[in-house]
């Protein structure tokens, strides 16, 4: 439901400056003219509405997941590009030099002057905004970098669009479609700035520190924080936080990672984490008591109010934080439904909270199923990968049709799980996924 009001409170934002235009009676021009200010009114909307959607509110992401708004995010930044390259194509009235290879003007727009040279720099420049996001891994060796130049170039941009629309723009010259951008426009710089700013400030006042990190599972970490002159914070098992160890609030150095302790076991949060890049490969040397901030926390992967008879959850590698986080709570709050646990990893070293699984998995009500790809000589377990047909087995049982299933791992995993479970009757709204990855 709450996807569906979000895609309508969207829906709004890009059609209420058409509307508004429409009702401002100008006088009419050819249906292209039209088109061509109707096409750049709807890319500017998406834009100034694509700084909300990436503004870490949980209002928006807490409903969808945060992958599935950033996946969101990607196609209107797609949608906004392919109607701002057209934008000047459209229009009629040609004017301004005749052009060697355009006789006719059609080609042709020139209205000399800073508003349409602003409203060409923005032309030139989203194209290359969005090119260098979708290569960013291969262009920016550093997340954080990438991260100040998308913001950065992101508020330029609608800068640039702002005085272009206001300035240059047959409608928003009306005051109604005026202060609708300028508002709209002011909200975009505010979420900016409520990430950058706002947030860092709140949280110097909920420092943290780290209280222990020990190894959990090759290249893999468990990290604990506990609060530091507070109570903590509250949350539910299987969302996750933006994570800073070691560095200045206002730093940008920080990284999305699920909880894997449960809210009951209150106070301390804790993380499982798997060396991969610049941060996570420094994990063995931050000493104890260096100390963190988190921001959140985010996401919808939770079991919180869900009443379904029975719970399924597929991990695969370090997806089992979140899982981990849910298990704990199940056991601390005494809930006594079926649970099954489905857990993929390459090899056996790679099992993370091995005999804590196995204390869970000797209760009657939880079942824990470990498949490994690349078993040693001495593994008896399930063999393989968590496929189509693994899934089946596990779970194809008439009355698990009803149950809850959390899903967390490689894209892959996930997508194929996904499709066996719908396929097998499972309803979409009882299947939670969070993917580690947007692209
Ligand atoms: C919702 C969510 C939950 C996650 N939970 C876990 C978890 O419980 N355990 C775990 O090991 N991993 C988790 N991850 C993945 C984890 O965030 C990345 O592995 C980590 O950020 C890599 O950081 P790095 O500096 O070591 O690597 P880098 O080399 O800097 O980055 C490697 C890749 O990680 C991603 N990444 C890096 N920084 C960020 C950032 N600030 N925001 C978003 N993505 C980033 C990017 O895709 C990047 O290309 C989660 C990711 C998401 C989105």
């Amino acid at each position: 439901m709450r996807g569906i009001w979000l895609i309508a409170i969207y829906l709004g934002i890009i059609v209420l400056p058409l509307i508004l235009a429409a009702v401002g009676a100008k006088p009419p021009r050819p249906v292209w003219d039209e088109i061509a200010s109707g096409a750049g009114m709807v890319a500017f909307a998406i834009l100034l509405a694509e700084f909300l959607l990436s503004g870490r509110f949980r209002a928006i992401s807490g409903g969808v997941g945060m992958d599935v708004t950033m996946r969101f995010h990607q196609l209107l930044a797609r949608s906004a590009l392919a109607l701002v390259i057209v934008h000047p194509f459209l229009y009629t009235t040609p004017f301004g030099w005749a052009l060697p290879y355009d006789p006719s003007r059609q080609l042709t727009l020139v209205q000399p002057g800073p508003a349409l040279m602003a409203g060409a720099a923005a032309w030139i420049l989203l194209p290359a905004f969005v090119l260098v996001s979708i290569a960013r891994s291969d262009l920016f060796k550093r997340y954080e970098n990438w991260r100040w130049a998308h913001g950065l170039g992101a508020a330029l941009i609608a800068g640039l669009s702002w005085y272009h629309a206001t300035q240059a723009g047959r409608y928003s010259s009306d005051p109604a479609l005026y202060w609708l951008w300028t508002g709209l426009f002011a909200v975009a710089i505010l979420s900016l700035a409520s990430v950058y700013v706002l947030r860092p400030i709140t949280k110097l006042r909920r420092q943290w520190k780290v209280c222990e990190i020990s190894k959990a599972a090759d290249q893999t970490w468990a990290v604990d924080l506990e609060p530091v002159g507070h109570d903590g914070i509250s949350y539910k098992a299987g969302q996750f936080f933006w994570l800073n160890i070691g560095h200045s609030a206002f730093s940008l150095s920080e990284n999305p990672f699920s909880v894997a302790s449960a809210p009951a076991q209150k106070g301390k949060l804790s993380f499982v984490i798997k060396e991969l890049g610049d941060f996570t490969s420094t994990l063995s040397s931050i000493p104890q008591g260096t100390k963190a901030y988190v921001d959140g926390p985010f996401g919808h992967m939770t079991i919180e109010r869900r009443h379904e008879p029975g719970i399924g959850l597929i991990a695969g590698g370090v997806g089992i934080a979140p899982m981990l986080s849910i298990l704990r709570e199940l056991d601390a709050t005494g809930d006594t439904r079926p649970v099954k646990l489905v857990y993929g990893n390459r090899n056996e070293g790679q099992i993370v909270a091995s005999e804590e699984l196995d204390r869970y998995a000797q209760r009657q009500d939880v079942d824990v199923v470990h498949v490994i790809a690349e078993p040693g000589p001495d593994w008896c377990g399930e063999t393989g990968i968590t496929d189509a047909g693994f899934i089946r087995r596990h779970f194809g049982r008439p009355e698990q049709r009803d149950w809850l299933y959390v899903l967390c791992g490689p894209p892959a995993m996930m997508t194929g799980a996904e499709e066996v479970l719908l396929a097998l009757g499972v309803a979409p709204n009882n299947i939670l996924s969070e993917r580690f990855t947007y692209d």
